[in-house]
């Protein structure tokens, strides 16, 4: 891989002055920490994006494509134990400029249109919008492994390393139990 000796651009403003000339096409490698994360997540990697940004000049509509890779740290929900988790994912979006609206209303977003959003004034910050997008594409459960057996909640060991046997006490407990009725 051949390496430039280009300065690190990490910001890019996506204007609607510029979009009404042409596309923008943008090709950003991020270094750890341009884009602030939750300290939930420690990011490992350099956040690589690229795409295109075009408007659509009837309706002022921003559209938004691209990928975005990026690997962040975090903490298994289920055992605690640090882990990576990958995030390689592409997105579509579109941004309407933001209605007019009286202070405090609220705006109606058509249900299902998650890749609609809002954006004021002369354009799009592109960052804000990976970081959204990152955040989107974490998954619910943060497991270091799908069989992530976790910590015992008798015990407090991680099941992953011992085999605390804690589990089948509660089982045998139960069947006395039903025995008993
Ligand atoms: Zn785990
Ligand atoms: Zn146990």
């Amino acid at each position: 891989m051949v390496r430039s000796c280009e300065a690190v651009v990490v910001r890019m403003f996506l204007e609607i002055r510029e979009l009404e000339q042409k596309p923008v096409r943008f090709q950003q490698s991020l270094p750890i920490g341009v884009i602030p994360f939750d300290s939930e997540f420690e990011q490992q990697s350099p956040l690589v994006a690229s795409g295109t940004a075009e408007l659509q000049v009837s309706t002022d509509e921003i559209r938004v494509q691209g990928r975005l890779q990026v690997s962040l740290r975090m903490e298994c929900d289920r055992c605690v134990e640090p882990f990576t988790q990958v995030i390689d994912e592409e997105f579509d979006l579109i941004y309407l400029p933001m209605p007019e609206t009286a202070p405090g209303a609220e705006i109606a977003i058509r249900p299902g249109d998650s890749n609609i959003g809002f954006y004021e004034g002369a354009g799009l910050e592109l960052n804000d919008i990976l970081q959204e997008q990152v955040l989107l594409a974490l998954p619910l459960q943060r497991l270091c492994r799908a069989e992530c057996k976790g910590i015992c909640p008798t015990c407090g060991q991680n099941r992953n390393e011992t085999d605390c046997h804690c589990q089948q006490q509660i089982v045998d407990e139960r069947w006395s139990a039903l025995r008993n009725l």
